[in-house]
């Protein structure tokens, strides 16, 4: 993998202070964990496409507060079973919860592209953040598994404060707590509405980790496909500001 250009020759790009990062599917490859956590419990993975429904399904109510993330974890596995005609009772779907839980945490992984990533953008002087929709103590041990507890000078958790992305509330907290304007501070996250649009509606240059190829025909941000085309970016785009720049911004919508 190569990282170009060279954070030693390049530091900090001009004007751009402080890069946020999502976690889950940005830094974390939850997708190859959570297969991992239903072939486990399955012997396949063939249910993923149903596991991804009936997960987008109840996060979004764990993300409105209408159920606390525990509650939300077993009524999925309990929903994602019924899909499939078995039902399940409390105690028996919190079983198979756990255990699924379980078998996913022993299979956190970074993306190979993160830790070169991080490593250069912490050579060029910027200050680095997560921006993450969770509760804040399964997300910080999810960070400490994976080696990064000490990579971020802030660490902003929707289950901390309240406020879940996209809201502008929670981009301006995490600038908030590092001290910068949105201005001065790249988002970079692997959903185009959540991540990268709601950064860019709280001031902050949203950029869209779009690493599965979906299609983005509505972007209007800057897209890469890997964290390995971030540096690319800040230098490049950022600093002439020809990409991600407001009047880019206000321009493409
Ligand atoms: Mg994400």
């Amino acid at each position: 993998m190569t990282f170009a250009p060279d954070a030693s020759r390049n530091p900090a790009p001009a004007g751009i202070k402080a890069v946020c990062l999502d976690l889950d599917e940005t830094l974390l490859d939850g997708e190859r964990a959570s297969r991992t956590a239903l072939r486990e419990l399955l012997g396949t993975d063939r249910a993923w496409p149903v596991w991804q429904r009936v997960t987008d399904q109840h996060y979004a109510r764990y993300l409105t507060g209408e159920v606390g993330f525990d509650t939300m974890c077993v009524e999925r596995t309990q929903a994602f079973f019924a899909a499939f005609g078995e039902t399940l009772g409390g105690a028996e779907a919190a079983r198979r919860e756990a255990r699924r839980m379980a078998a996913m945490q022993r299979a956190w992984r970074l993306f190979d592209d993160v830790r070169p990533c991080l490593d250069w953008l912490a050579a060029s002087g910027l200050k680095l953040a997560v921006v993450t929709n969770a509760p804040g103590d399964y997300q910080r041990a999810k960070l400490g598994a994976l080696g990064l507890a000490a990579d971020f000078d802030a660490v902003v958790v929707s289950g901390d404060i309240g406020i879940a992305k996209p809201d502008p509330r929670i981009f301006r907290a995490a600038c908030e707590r590092l001290d910068l304007p949105p201005g001065e501070v790249v988002h970079v996250g692997d959903r185009l509405g959540a991540d990268a649009q709601g950064a860019a509606r709280a001031g902050l240059h949203g950029v869209w980790l779009n690493r599965n190829g979906e299609p983005g025909e509505n972007a209007d941000v800057p897209t890469i496909t890997g964290l390995d085309e971030l540096p690319e970016l800040l230098v490049a785009d950022l600093v002439l500001g020809t990409a991600c720049g407001p009047d880019h911004l206000l321009a493409a919508r």
